[in-house]
């Protein structure tokens, strides 16, 4: 077979004994090239469908052996911005979805001990489903549930649930992973322990997560969805902070999920998060504008049960008592629970049917010490922004208190801080303010008010260039991140697409860049 770049025996490989199969259909490698972020572009030379962590371990211990070098990159849903599940010159392991006859394992529901045990390439949206099946639930969410488990547990996985559960990542007992030296070893609190903590938040550079053991609990079946609107930065924070802090009162004195979002000018209201304020829910939002332009709006649920509902009212209005939102701006639905938690595919496919899904996505995901947070709204919603946002701006706090610090995840040195997610679609409509260019030079401008500011953030999905950045990055967490890199993955195999470390392959270093 001739490849461009670097020849690799594709042949070997397949005579591994591989029961996925091994792909150079132009089709997968095109998907296998992109991303969600439609901002960079790799160039995959095969794509594996693998079906068990034995097909990956076969192709990472021939990655490792091969002196030609070749870098092999986990692709979960392929949601990341920034080409972190691409690779050049290597094979990509397309873990989500399947190709033939074989498939990875389907999810197993450990009913009494409360488990699951699912695939890495798993979405959780299925992992909801099977688990539903047994009236159970996983605890921690994303906002959006068809990402895969591998690729959300290699970043934190984080939504409203966080203050209350901790990000997805800590909410594991088990991984299997497959290391950069093609072992497949079982980890856990206690076993492999080094591993397991290197690899929850890890980016993928510790080795690629074939299981995960996810806590479960019962599920309930409705929940009650309520959004309220500030025009004061301070007391919107002030309860969304209050509400947080409830995290350790019984569960019918506290909310379920504490979210919000920034409305700049009248921007959101017809932009994809904000489906509450539908024409079932007729308020002027214009009229509720301050002078400052800005609006806050604090989006809060309560699970319950069909045999509770008779006290969800009761417990709501308690805790909607104690806060200082614009009395007349109540936004209430009850939904089905899984409605709730897929609430972002509806928007999705809303957004596809008029093309405005498959565009670039110059995504800015920052977590912001609760200090700072007030001085990042003068400066950033108030300031830098205008009143032009190009997408939702979603902003909620968390408790450090529920991540492990063991993690590789880095988040600011606070007991409370913020997640500041500006998910904003670049579009070729011909208005400056909504160009690539645009939104990245506003990206930039931010990070540099940040710095300049003193206000010493943290990127979440983060992406560098340079090892320099990661170094500043990881902080105190590097020497630990790069000793674990190179006790498990030693020749850099795994994830180059994150841009941390360089294969170390004797023939790479005459490549071109
Ligand atoms: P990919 O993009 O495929 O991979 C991400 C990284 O993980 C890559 O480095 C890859 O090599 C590695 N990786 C993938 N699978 C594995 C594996 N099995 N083992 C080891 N490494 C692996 N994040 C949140 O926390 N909360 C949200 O609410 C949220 N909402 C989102 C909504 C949308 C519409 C989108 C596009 C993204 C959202 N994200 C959210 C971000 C998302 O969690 C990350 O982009 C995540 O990486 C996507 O998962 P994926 O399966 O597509 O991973």
């Amino acid at each position: 077979m001739v490849t461009v770049g670097l020849a690799i025996d594709f042949m070997e490989i397949l005579r591994l004994g591989i029961d996925g199969q091994l792909s150079v259909d132009p089709s997968d490698v095109e998907t296998a090239s992109l991303d969600f972020g439609l901002l960079t572009r790799g160039q995959p030379l095969a794509v594996l469908h693998p079906v068990s962590a034995q097909d990956i371990a076969r192709v990472v211990k021939a990655a490792y052996g091969s002196n030609q070098g070749m870098t092999v990159s986990a692709r979960g849903h392929g949601h990341s911005i920034n080409g972190q599940a691409q690779t050049t010159n290597g094979v990509v392991i397309q873990m989500s979805g399947w190709k033939g006859g074989n498939k990875p394992p389907r999810p197993h529901v450990w009913a009494e001990e409360r488990y699951v045990d699912v695939w890495g390439g798993e979405l959780w949206i299925d992992v909801l489903k099977s688990t539903l099946e047994y009236g159970l639930a996983p605890k921690s969410w994303t906002d959006y549930l068809y990402l895969s488990v591998g690729g959300t547990l290699s970043n934190a996985g984080i939504s409203g649930q966080a203050f209350n559960h901790g990000p997805q990542i800590s909410n594991v007992y088990e991984l299997d992973v497959v290391t950069g030296k093609g072992e497949v070893l079982t980890c856990s609190e206690d076993e492999n322990t080094e591993l397991f903590h290197a690899v929850l938040g890890g980016l993928g550079q510790f080795g690629i997560i074939t299981r995960a053991r996810i806590s479960l609990e019962p599920a309930p079946n409705m929940v009650r969805w309520i959004r309220v609107l500030y025009s004061n930065f301070s007391a919107f924070t002030s309860d969304q902070e209050h509400l947080i802090s409830l995290h350790a009162e019984p569960s019918n004195q506290k909310f379920d999920y504490v979210e919000g979002f920034v409305i700049v000018a009248e921007g959101l209201i017809n932009n994809w998060r904000s489906s509450l304020f539908s024409p079932q829910n007729p308020v002027k939002i214009s009229t509720l504008f301050p002078t400052s332009g800005v609006l806050y709006c604090l989006e809060i649920a309560k699970n319950y049960h069909e045999s509770t509902a008779q006290t969800i009212d009761q417990e709501v209005e308690f805790l909607l008592k104690k806060l200082n939102f614009i009395s007349t701006s109540v936004f209430t639905t009850d939904l089905l629970y899984v409605d709730f938690l897929d609430r972002v595919h509806m928007a999705e496919m809303k957004l596809r049917s008029k093309g405005l899904w498959e565009v670039p996505h110059p995504w800015l995901n920052l977590f912001i010490p609760s200090s700072k947070i007030a001085e990042f709204d003068k400066g950033v919603f108030k300031g830098i922004l205008g009143n032009k946002t190009s997408g939702p701006i979603l902003i909620y706090p968390m408790n450090k208190n529920k991540w492990d610090h063991r993690s590789s995840v880095v988040t600011p040195d606070e007991g409370l801080f913020y997640l500041v997610a500006l998910l904003r679609s670049a579009l070729d409509s011909g208005e400056e303010t909504q160009s690539l260019e645009y939104l990245n030079n506003q990206n930039r401008q931010i990070l540099r008010y940040c710095d300049e500011a003193g206000i010493k953030v943290k990127r979440y999905l983060p992406h560098y260039t340079t090892q320099q950045e990661w170094m500043d990055h990881f902080g105190n967490k590097w020497d630990r991140f790069y000793e674990m890199k190179m006790e498990f993955d030693p020749r850099h195999i795994l994830a180059s697409g994150q841009r941390i470390f360089t294969p170390t392959f004797p023939s790479l270093s005459n490549m071109p860049s």
